[in-house]
């Protein structure tokens, strides 16, 4: 791919990002899309990145839900918000249903998701960011190269499960929204030099 033809992209979370933090969601009815998400999202695109969902959803290993439950909850998800992919790991060492019971590349703090958006999207990951609530999600942007921003719209930065040192803490998705750099004049410049 042409590197002139890159934009870099803005990876989200899903639960405490996009959506409220409630625990396993196991149905469409279930997931609770904060007000601002749409909004937010469309703010981010039209500043000249993807908008990719990257999300841990180990409830299909441990059989909670279906992966055909989670492929319904995604496609609401996008038609809600508008999101250009959703990339999701179903898997957990831990889980009950043999399938996806293992241990994965995919599941953050691991980057194979990020990967496999590289795959299909011409991402810049230099000028790329992580937004997410957890832990993990920070380390999972460190490892993949980017930047990254905490949220504090799900689990809180409180009481998070360890020591992070995210290059932003933001309230909400709407406020990190607000921050980003406009990537399209970025973008514009590069056309710029070259011309
Ligand atoms: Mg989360
Ligand atoms: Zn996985």
């Amino acid at each position: 791919m042409d590197a002139k033809a890159k934009k870099p992209a803005v990876f989200l979370d899903r639960d405490g990002v996009l959506t409220e933090e409630n625990g396993y969601i196991t149905s469409p009815e279930k997931l609770k899309i904060f007000p601002y998400a749409e909004e937010s999202v469309r703010k981010i695109r039209q500043k000249g990145y993807y908008t990719i969902v990257i999300t841990n959803q180990s409830g299909v290993a441990r059989g909670l839900f279906t992966e055909k439950a989670l492929q319904e909850m995604n496609e609401y998800l996008m038609k809600q918000t508008h999101v250009d992919a959703i990339f999701y790991c179903p898997h957990h060492p831990g889980g009950k249903v043999e399938k996806y019971t293992k241990e994965c590349a995919c599941r953050k703090p691991r980057t194979g998701m990020f990967e496999a958006a590289c795959r299909e999207f011409a991402i810049d990951m230099s000028n790329s960011y992580m937004i997410g609530d957890r832990a993990g999600d920070i380390f999972a942007g460190q490892s993949a190269g980017v930047r990254t921003i905490l949220l504090e719209s799900g689990y809180g930065t409180g009481g998070l499960e360890a020591e992070v040192t995210p290059d932003n803490i933001m309230q909400d998705l709407r406020e990190a929204a607000m921050y980003l750099p406009d990537a399209t004049e970025h973008l514009q410049n590069k056309t710029a030099e070259r011309i």
